[in-house]
């Protein structure tokens, strides 16, 4: 089958993701094994990958188990409660929390602060549960109120000063309809921030051109990736024939027809090498 197929060169890992891999990897250079609380990237691919190079992936309750070892804290950050149980049981961390979150981790504890005294809230709108999203409330000793679809503001007091965050992967538009519609609520006291992170951001535009500009579109990403999830509908909304492939046999063939051009896109945890794979099975087929 003869296909034109094009990789889009703003997709794969972002910054934060990129220095995570390196961290791990280098530090697998002369160790056997190093633990990752969390997977270290939203990609089955990629994790495999380092699995072979003794990266372990465990979860907090095993974590709760280890004494005198070495935890790699993803860039999604932690909460400041698995700082304090590493230290009570010897584990040395090394933190690879991205430094967008750092920031955003960094506002929301000093608001909470400022706000706590005057009876006021945050919220953050977010996935609960989202391991960035339990870092940011952990900020706030638990009390931050996460909204995560429009309706869940319904529960919220805005007779109460209100700081209002976003989790770093948001859709901006999503983000800017949120705040419209609390501002309809009329909460007088209320303060919002940017702090959708501008590698995914940037990201948008150039991906609807990129959409529209190819007869069919591959998507590659993890099902688990919440920055997957986001850009996979973005891609669908300007091409219906956008395609969400995980690995290269989720291809079939029937997508295609003979001369088509097909793009092919990813996440902000989909690994260049990954995309690679791709067009080359789509230029084989
Ligand atoms: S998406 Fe942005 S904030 Fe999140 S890890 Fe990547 S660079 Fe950091």
């Amino acid at each position: 089958m003869n296909l034109s197929v094009d990789i889009d060169r703003y997709s794969g890992f972002c910054n934060g993701v990129v220095n995570a891999i390196k961290k791990a990897e280098r530090y697998l250079d002369t160790n056997k094994r190093l633990y990752s609380l969390g997977a270290i990237v939203h990609n089955s691919a990629e994790i495999a990958r380092l699995e072979r190079k003794g990266l372990e992936i465990i979860d907090i309750d095993r974590m709760k188990e280890l004494r005198d070892d070495v935890v790699l804290v993803r860039a999604h950050g932690e909460p400041p409660t698995t700082y304090r149980m590493a230290e009570e049981r010897g584990i040395s961390i090394i933190d690879c929390t991205c430094p967008v979150v750092l920031k955003l981790q960094r506002d929301i504890a000093a608001k909470y602060n400022e706000l706590k005294p005057l009876g006021g809230q945050i919220i953050i709108f977010g996935k609960r549960g989202h391991a960035e999203v339990n870092g940011l409330v952990g900020r706030t000793n638990g009390e931050a109120i996460v909204v995560e679809k429009p309706e869940d503001i319904e529960n919220i007091d805005f007779s109460k000063p209100t700081a209002l965050f976003s989790q770093t992967t948001k859709d901006v538009e999503e983000y800017r309809r949120l705040v419209e519609s609390i501002k309809a609520k009329g909460c007088e006291n209320f303060i919002f921030y940017d702090t959708i992170c501008r590698q995914v951001a940037s990201r948008y535009g150039h991906l609807a051109d990129f959409a529209k500009g190819h007869d069919v579109i591959l998507f590659v990403s993890g099902r688990d990736s919440s920055n997957g999830k986001v850009l996979f509908e973005l891609c669908k909304n300007f091409n219906p024939r956008t395609h969400r492939v995980e690995t290269a046999s989720d291809i079939k063939k029937e997508w295609f027809k003979e001369n088509e051009k097909v793009g092919i896109c990813g996440a902000t945890s989909t690994p260049r090498w990954q995309l690679e794979e791709i067009y080359y099975i789509c230029k084989h087929l």
